[in-house]
């Protein structure tokens, strides 16, 4: 009565497996999860950086180093909806088999007999077309490795080329800096053509793109000194995010080096890069608020509790130039 259900299940044993493409977001990175049970790490790689890698070639993971063929790094999200998909897919070409066969037996049925036989398939699924399966939003700190080319994009803070393991801080941070120092750059340029459309908005988006260089700053900061950190001392930990704190990561160098920031800065220059850190802090936790904690730690006597702090393209310039002598510092180390 079947037979379209019995050659369906003989072909789906014969193949034993679907291809479900996976799709990449919009600036065609393709995301990747760590296999690594205690990492699972998921990051974004540029997909036509992705295909050269052959199925026996290996990949590392960004942040723990991981080593596992080009097949095993599917995140979470992509097996599960490939697994759906999958089950989809299946259930529906099954359903219309089914109906195809109960059709058929139908129609077989003589009108003429005593007692009428017919067969009803119900509940069933239409057939599922495999689409791609989804990409999650696009990542903001892209990075090209300097010795193969590959372009990975990850949040937080990575350490190694996907494709060749480069441990990629040092060019991280120069390309962070240059981008920085440019928009800054553009500052007046940018506030000249929005004001020609609305006064307020030229405003608005000359303060954003200030106030987002500031963290921009910090975030590279902290991602330079873990690389360096864990290049100099693989064997022992740093605290999740120390390096945003001045006093925290200068204490994580002396005892590595016997000498730190207080040594590489002259004490204006000292106070100057706290005050930024904890102006950044501030618009990372309160919107940029004034609290007491503020003007206790950063000894800023300039605002009272309640108070929005001002960020000034200066502001964000002397950051990158502290941070930078820093940095030498430590390159030299
Ligand atoms: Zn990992
Ligand atoms: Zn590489």
């Amino acid at each position: 009565m079947f037979e379209e259900l019995k050659r369906l299940i003989k072909d789906i044993e014969s193949k034993n497996r679907i291809s479900i493409p996976i799709g990449v977001d919009n600036e065609g990175y393709l995301d990747r999860e760590c296999s690594n049970e205690d990492c699972l790490f998921q990051f974004k790689i540029n997909q036509d950086d992705w295909d050269k890698l052959s199925k026996n070639d290996v990949a590392l993971c960004p942040l723990c180093r991981h080593e596992a063929e080009s097949e095993s790094w599917h995140s979470k999200e992509q097996l599960d909806e490939g697994l759906e998909q999958g089950k989809k897919y299946y259930q529906g070409l099954i359903d219309s088999a089914l109906i195809k066969g109960a059709k058929d037996f139908n129609s077989k049925q003589s009108n003429n007999g005593f007692v009428k036989i017919s067969v009803k398939v119900s509940g069933t699924k239409p057939l599922h077309y495999i689409m791609p399966i989804s990409s999650k939003e696009e990542m903001q700190l892209k990075i090209q490795c300097k010795i193969c080319n590959t372009r990975y994009a990850i949040i937080g803070s990575a350490f190694f080329c996907p494709c060749c393991g480069h441990n990629s801080a040092e060019e991280t941070f120069d390309n962070s800096m240059k981008k920085i120092q440019d928009k800054i750059k553009n500052i007046p340029l940018i506030r000249k053509a929005v004001e020609t459309i609305n006064k307020d908005e030229a405003e608005t988006t000359c303060r954003s793109i200030i106030e987002t260089s500031l963290g921009e700053c910090v975030v590279a900061f902290q991602r330079f000194c873990e690389v360096t950190y864990l290049k100099k001392a693989p064997n022992k930990s740093v605290k999740f995010n120390a390096f945003q704190n001045i006093e925290f990561g200068a204490k994580y160098w002396k005892d590595l080096f016997g000498e730190s920031y207080e040594e590489w800065l002259n004490n204006n220059e000292l106070a100057r890069v706290k005050l930024l850190f904890q102006k950044r802090h501030l618009l990372a936790h309160t919107e940029g608020i004034v609290d007491q904690k503020y003007i206790d730690k950063a000894n800023d006597g300039s605002y009272k509790v309640g108070q929005r702090i001002v960020i000034k393209e200066k502001d964000v310039s002397d950051l990158v130039n502290l941070i930078k002598i820093l940095t030498g510092k430590l390159k030299e180390k």
